[in-house]
């Protein structure tokens, strides 16, 4: 069926479809539904498109998947016309990337920026979404599509004072349009995950001095970025069709040829040797080392003893090498961060470590941060201090579905959902790599691009069946998340407090809330559901 179907319906406040999000996944899914004759409507909170590569403009920030890989497979003419420079990209050639994009294909005059939804309620009497904007503007759609990103609400640490300090204060997840200069300053920041990870090195060649509070060290492993060789290049643009399916049919959503072993069959000097070679490779390849190093605590534990070695290598002072090395969770288990340079900065003068889990911080004052054993002045701090991720962005919105409930008290206890995709008592609402899905295990391009296609199939499905409604079954969203909860059991990644199973925000349940069956297992497991007449959801006109 084509435009003027009973779905293209759109009068300028109502849709055949919503988007609230203009990221990597809102403007693929506004693409695929406009060809397809659709009405679309995408709300973006930000002043242009690109959501976390808008936002995350702090220096140093680049993704941890290769560039080559870390784009849209959906269109030969722009995997052939975009060249990636470097291994791996800094955020300005993304969103340059996804400015590309959103011009190549007129994305643009379908997108409302500076708008962002405050509530979107299920309609039983017309089957329909009505959303409403912070600005009191009110839309309607059919089917509203959440491309809300998984990690877009900041967080700001829960400590006495946090909005009391004088000077500038800067969160890397909102960091200004204009680049900051620390040049002279005294900074502090706060947080040692992968944003501070990467943005603490240029943070410490501006400023006159630098002291970073850590509570948790982290494990990170070397980019070795470097810029493309053309010839590197070429290589991988004739081959992407190859490439591209090699990610689709990957665990975790990039190339991978060949099958690791395991470290419990493998000698010590397998190991070390293995080790050695994966570290060079440099970057998430580390955890593909062995095949059990996220299963068996033995194997792990030589993963990260060996990373260990390699932060006293790095690391001049062998006590700060020391406050610098995990010792409290499986490497892996938190999101291993990749970094140019991180642990030789502190081997420069003006950086100063900082341990916050002996001596918390109390409170933060006019002029810089209190901890239980000293005062610390300062002209600028930076808080490296997370999102409350996965469920942050949605539970932010006031959802509301068909039993009057908001879905933010429907997850009280942690996210239900179907597949991370669709969620019970809530008709024609799709969530775009939700909880329950492998979205941040995984390469987030090649998972927003699975669900934005089944996505599109699935509405296509209705249109051409003519029904308007769709929604997950309690017992389908019971199952899966049973799936969920036991594939994660199965592995290492429940004892650490990570950010995956909500620890790092106060009173968030714990629940492990992306899906580790892998990208490959996962797609197969949603086309088997599809082709079996959307098996677990009911459907209605
Ligand atoms: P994060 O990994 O959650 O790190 C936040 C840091 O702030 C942690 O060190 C945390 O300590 C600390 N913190 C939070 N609240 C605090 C408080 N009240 N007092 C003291 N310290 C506090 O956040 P992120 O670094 O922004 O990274 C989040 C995720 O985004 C990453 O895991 C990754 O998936 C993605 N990311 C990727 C890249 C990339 O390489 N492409 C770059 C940046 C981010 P605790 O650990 O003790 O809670």
């Amino acid at each position: 069926m084509t435009p003027g179907s009973r779905d293209a319906r759109s009068d300028g406040a109502s849709f055949d479809v919503v988007i609230v999000g203009a990221g990597f996944a809102g403007l693929y899914q506004l693409h695929r539904l406009r060809d397809l004759g659709f009405s679309v409507r995408v709300f973006e909170a930000g002043g242009g498109v690109g959501g976390t590569w808008y936002w995350n403009r702090y220096p140093g920030a680049r993704c941890d998947i290769e560039s080559v890989d870390y784009s849209y497979s959906f269109s030969p003419e722009l995997e052939q016309e975009w060249t990636w420079t470097e291994r791996y990209a800094a955020q300005p050639e993304i969103l340059s990337y996804l400015e590309h994009v959103a011009d190549r294909f007129d994305l643009r005059r379908d997108i409302q920026f500076d708008t962002r939804i405050a509530s979107a309620h299920f309609d039983e009497a017309t089957g329909r979404w009505a959303l409403e904007t912070e600005a009191g503007e009110s839309v309607s759609a059919t089917y509203c599509v959440m491309a809300t990103g998984c990690l877009s609400s900041t967080k700001v640490p829960e400590v006495p004072g946090v909005d009391a300090f004088a000077g500038p204060t800067f969160h890397t997840g909102r960091w200004p349009h204009e680049p900051v200069d620390f040049t002279g300053q005294r900074v502090g920041v706060i947080g040692t995950g992968s944003s501070a990870i990467q943005s603490i090195p240029h943070i410490a060649r501006q400023a006159e001095s630098v002291v970073i509070f850590q509570r948790t060290p982290n494990f990170s492993v070397p980019a070795w970025n470097h810029p493309l060789d053309p010839e590197y290049v070429a290589e991988v643009k004739a081959s992407y069709p190859e490439r591209r399916e090699l990610c689709r049919q990957s665990q975790a959503g990039f190339p991978i040829t060949g099958e690791p072993g395991t470290a419990r069959e493998a000698s010590e000097e397998e190991r070390a040797e293995q080790f050695g070679e994966k570290w060079q490779e440099g970057g998430l390849r580390f955890l593909g080392a062995f095949a059990d190093l996220l299963i068996d605590p033995e194997a792990n534990d030589a993963a990260s003893e060996f990373l260990r070695s390699k932060i006293r290598e790095r690391v001049e002072d062998p006590e700060v090498a020391a406050l610098l090395s995990p010792s409290a969770y499986p490497c892996g288990t938190k999101r291993l961060c990749v970094d140019i340079g991180y642990y030789e900065t502190f081997n420069r003068d003006n950086v100063t470590l900082v341990d916050i889990r002996s001596a918390p911080i109390e409170e933060i004052t006019k002029t810089g941060v209190v901890t239980a054993a000293a005062t610390y002045e300062f002209d600028t701090l930076v808080f490296a201090t997370g999102f409350d991720a996965m469920t942050g962005a949605l539970s932010s919105i006031d959802i509301v579905g068909t039993g009057g409930r908001s879905l933010k008290e429907k997850w009280q206890e942690g996210p239900r959902s179907y597949l991370g995709l669709a969620v019970a008592e809530f008709p024609n609402l799709f969530l775009i790599t939700g909880p329950g899905s492998p979205s941040v295990l995984s390469n987030m391009v090649v998972s927003i691009e699975q669900h934005v296609d089944w996505i599109t199939d699935c509405l296509v499905h209705l249109r051409t069946a003519d029904l308007g409604r769709i929604e997950a079954t309690e017992e389908a969203e019971e199952e899966w998340v049973t799936l969920v909860a036991a594939v994660a059991d199965f592995t290492l990644f429940p004892r650490a407090n990570s950010w995956y199973i909500g620890a790092n925000v106060e009173g968030k349940p714990r629940v492990f809330m992306p899906y580790i069956g892998g990208v490959n297992t996962y797609r197969a497991q949603c086309d088997e559901i599809a082709a079996n007449d959307y098996a677990g959801f009911s459907l209605g006109a």
